[in-house]
This record gives structure tokens, C-alpha cells and sequence, in this order.
């Protein structure tokens, strides 16, 4: 049993839901099935353990600290059992990065969504521990422009691209966006600024990724050629 009278029945019929929304979503527009991000910001370690158990991969975590601590129980939980130990869980960062969380980010996680500023990046890089692969990243846009919102610019990403691509601990992979909550067509301007920048920078050849679309909007996102969408509350239940 996890927690919140959600047994882990129901969690694994959830992602089995989500898992064949994703595929019917990515067939619609004759694709193989988008890679799906299992956001578990706020759940317990069991819940991840039981989702990797079952063949979950992708996971992502917004809050540094508890990320950190989670990272470390899943790994325990997942040792315990001979099915588990085999899953290679991957860990995504998507939340708001401070410069001074920018150490532990380069140790814990295989990708990072939410790189803004030239400064993150080259800390990322010059923090990432040896022996580690490189650190897969993406650059967040603010494509709606909006004053709340992280992300660099649509006119600044060009330059951005420029400068994160030459770090030799990063891998530059594509980009990132939360679009505002009112309907516009950010996912068809995310796709064009995505094929602007792989035809402007050539040598990005691990240019892959548009992580965009969430619970509401997923099957939207894919149809725009989202390649990694990140789902929380379909998969896990409504967060407190
Ligand atoms: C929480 C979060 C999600 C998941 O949102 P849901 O609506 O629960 O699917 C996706 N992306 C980011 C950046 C988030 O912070």
C-alpha cells in the first residue's frame, strides 16, 4: 500500500492509462510512442519504487532536497528486490535552478530541463563529478513571455544554444516549455524554434528532445511534435 488510500493497484492502473493515452497520442500522428516523464515531485519513494518495478524508466523531481533524499530510498527500496535491481531509473531535474543548488543537481540527476542562463550551465558543467556520463540538458523557453515565468527568451535562444552547446560535461539535447494556461499555439511555435535551432547549429547531432505537454494538455502536445511529455498527477493522484 502507498499512501493516501492509494493502493499501488490503482497507481499502476493509472500509469497503464497514461501509457496507453501516450501511445494512441503518438500513433495519431503515425509515431512511436513519445517518452514518457513520470513527475513524482511530492509522492513517496515507494510509489517511484513500484512504478520502476513495473517498468517505468523516467522520473522527475522539482524540489533539490527531496529529490536528493528520494533518489537515495529508491535506490535502496529497488536493491531489495531482484526484479528492481535491474531497472535503471533515470532522473530528470525540472524544477527552478538557484545558483548556489547547482553541485548537488550535477551529482544526482542523468538530465536537467530548466537551463535558462549561460551561468547554469557552465556551473553544471564544471560541477559534473568525473566518471559520470555527460549531463543531458534542455533549455527552457518562457515561449509565452510571461513576467512569472523561467526560461530564457525566444530572441535570447540562439545565443544561449551557442554558448551551453561547447560545455563538454553537457549534452545539449533540445528544449523545455511550460506554456501559459490560456490556449495558444505555444506548442507550434516551441516545434518551429526547435527545427530553427537544429538547422542553425548543424552539429548538435543528440538534438532530440521537445519536452513539452503535462496531465491536461499531453495528447495536445504530442500532436506538436512534444517528444517527452511530463505527467504527475494523472499517473500519481492530485498532489496536497
Ligand atoms: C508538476 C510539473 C509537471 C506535472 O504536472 P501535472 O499537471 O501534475 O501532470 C510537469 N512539469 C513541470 C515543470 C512540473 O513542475
Amino acid at each position: 500500500m502507498t499512501e493516501n488510500n492509494f493502493s499501488s493497484e490503482q497507481l499502476l492502473q493509472y500509469w497503464q492509462d497514461v501509457k496507453q493515452a501516450v501511445a494512441t497520442a503518438s500513433a495519431a500522428v503515425n509515431r512511436d510512442p513519445v517518452t514518457l516523464l513520470a513527475v513524482s515531485k511530492t509522492k513517496p519513494a515507494q510509489m517511484v519504487a513500484t512504478l520502476a518495478t513495473a517498468g517505468q524508466q523516467h522520473f522527475g523531481e522539482n524540489y533539490l532536497q527531496e529529490a536528493v533524499d528520494k533518489i537515495a530510498q529508491v535506490k535502496q527500496l529497488l536493491a531489495q528486490t531482484t526484479e528492481g535491481a535491474r531497472q535503471n531509473v533515470v532522473w530528470h531535474y525540472i524544477g527552478h535552478i538557484q545558483r548556489n543548488k547547482t553541485r548537488d543537481i550535477a551529482q544526482v540527476f542523468d538530465w536537467v530541463h530548466t537551463i535558462e542562463r549561460d551561468i547554469i550551465a557552465k556551473r553544471l558543467n564544471d560541477q559534473r563529478p568525473e566518471g559520470l556520463p555527460k549531463l543531458n540538458v534542455l533549455i527552457q523557453v518562457n515561449i509565452d513571455q510571461e513576467e512569472s515565468k523561467s526560461g530564457c527568451l525566444p530572441q535570447e535562444l540562439d545565443s544561449l544554444v551557442a554558448s551551453v552547446k561547447g560545455y563538454d560535461n553537457l549534452c545539449l539535447r533540445g528544449l523545455m516549455i511550460i506554456p501559459s494556461k490560456e490556449g495558444s499555439d505555444a506548442f507550434e511555435r516551441t516545434k518551429q524554434l526547435f527545427d530553427q535551432m537544429q538547422q542553425a547549429h548543424p552539429e548538435l547531432t543528440q538534438w532530440d528532445t521537445l519536452s513539452m505537454g503535462m496531465s491536461a494538455d499531453m495528447t495536445e502536445a504530442i500532436a506538436h511534435g512534444s517528444t517527452m511529455v511530463r505527467v504527475g498527477s494523472a499517473i500519481f493522484g492530485a498532489r496536497e
